[in-house]
């Protein structure tokens, strides 16, 4: 797939000046930090979509720098060593001007100018916290949910390295809260939320010259000719390679010893699927489960309902009636490709597991025709009454945003892999 992803931080910046002796002797501090970061998702490497920029990682620099601006038409190729083996071990060229229509490197795909971070070709898949920490953001960039990296989730990476943080962007499900520690697992799904053109998961680190400035940073570190043209800006970070040895930045990947799928309405278990409120259960209860049989669910037919404010007054609950084994499974929701502008931003999935429940917020809206989104891995118990369910308190709790949504909430279909 050769698809074009652009994130446009059009984010007004407050800009803070500082004296230019406080810059030259943080701009000649030499950063060495070891390697800590594994790969954001399960297993070998992945392509990229588009690389960091050198010359210019960050659009706020547009009006910060008065030596130059992100749109300059140079052109600059580097040819790197490829310690990843994104490219075979052929090497790979970046290119960091403002000529986004070129091809950066070997394997095909994009970079331009003000790109901060690497654009992982992950097409709604799990995303893996790089390294442990607490979760300093899971939210939406901006209120209307249309901008910059849409739903994303920022981690910084305390206590042993406070300094760093790292961002994953265009997410379609989070599955933290801000507040939250976190370890190297699974945080949310890739998605195409935001400013973005498909699927795929933006990651960047981001690393801290003086107390309250984050500014990104190449965790390939920088080996193109002379000075990394980053470090010498205001605020520029050196680069550096962060990632740990193989096989140490390997996440294990799932197996999947098969799949258990519950839809709505399902005639096979029709005591497995309930649709509830606070009048009683079924839809004779609850008119404000809307059944929609155009063909677009899964194995046609869907539900939705609209939102509640904060209150729960309409459910859904897929109970899996017969799981085959104890243990560990992969949750996933389907995603019907139906009503695409009307589709809410911010869905709340309960997982009810084996040691307890857990909330994960998914974006149905940016989804595109139809897809499984991973709710995350969990335990379950054969034969127990462990479900998923949905309300329609589309906004509750530190997840997300505040702001009202209106947007249809869908429910269909609730799969089981087995993982472990
Ligand atoms: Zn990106």
């Amino acid at each position: 797939m050769q698809s074009k992803f652009r994130l446009i931080n059009l984010v007004l910046a407050v800009i803070v000046l500082f004296e230019v002796s406080l810059f030259l002797q943080t701009s000649t501090a030499k950063a060495q930090t070891s390697p800590f970061l594994k790969r954001p998702y399960y297993g070998a490497a992945v392509n990229w979509n588009a690389v960091f920029d050198h010359h210019c990682p960050d659009y706020a620099d547009i009006s910060a720098n008065p030596t130059g601006t992100c749109s300059e038409q140079k052109t600059y190729l580097y040819t790197y060593p490829d310690p990843d083996q994104h490219l075979n071990g052929l090497g790979r060229i970046l290119k960091y001007d403002g000529q986004n229509a070129i091809s950066c490197f070997g394997g095909g795909g994009f970079c331009y100018s003000g790109h901060t971070g690497y654009d992982f070709d992950l097409v709604y898949r799990p995303v893996v916290a790089s390294a442990p920490g607490v979760v300093t953001a899971s939210q939406w960039w901006d209120p209307n949910h249309e901008m910059g990296y849409g739903l994303y989730v920022l981690i910084q990476h305390v206590p042993n390295y406070p300094t760093h943080r790292t961002l994953y962007g265009h997410l379609s499900m989070v599955r933290y809260a801000q507040g939250m520690q976190v370890g190297n697992w699974q945080i949310g799904t890739s998605g195409t939320t935001g400013n973005s053109t498909g699927p795929h998961l933006h990651f960047e680190l981001q690393y801290t010259p003086l107390p309250g400035i984050w500014r990104p940073k190449d965790m390939y570190g920088w080996s193109g000719n002379g000075t990394d043209p980053w470090q010498s800006w205001q605020f520029g970070v050196t680069s550096e390679w962060l990632w740990l040895p193989l096989p140490g930045r390997e996440q294990t990947p799932p197996t999947y010893y098969g799949d258990f799928v519950l839809d709505n309405d399902d005639a096979y278990y029709p005591n497995s699927f309930v649709l509830g409120c606070n009048a009683g259960v079924g839809a004779g209860n609850c008119p404000y489960w809307y059944l929609v049989n155009n063909g677009n669910g899964y194995w046609g037919d869907l539900r939705y309902t609209l939102p509640n404010g904060t209150t729960a007054d309409y459910w859904a609950r897929w109970t899996a009636p017969n799981l085959p084994n104890t243990g560990q499974y992969e949750v996933e929701a389907y995603i019907p490709y139906w009503d695409i502008n009307n589709r809410s931003h911010a869905v709340r999935y309960e997982i009810m597991y084996q040691y307890g429940t857990h909330t994960v917020v998914v974006d149905q809206h940016d989804v595109g025709n139809g897809a499984w989104i991973s709710l995350g891995r969990y335990n379950f118990s054969a034969g127990s009454i462990h479900h998923v369910r949905v309300t329609d308190a589309a906004y509750v709790g530190g997840y997300v945003d505040p702001q009202n949504d209106t947007k249809k909430i869908l429910v269909d279909a609730i799969r089981w892999r087995k993982t472990h």
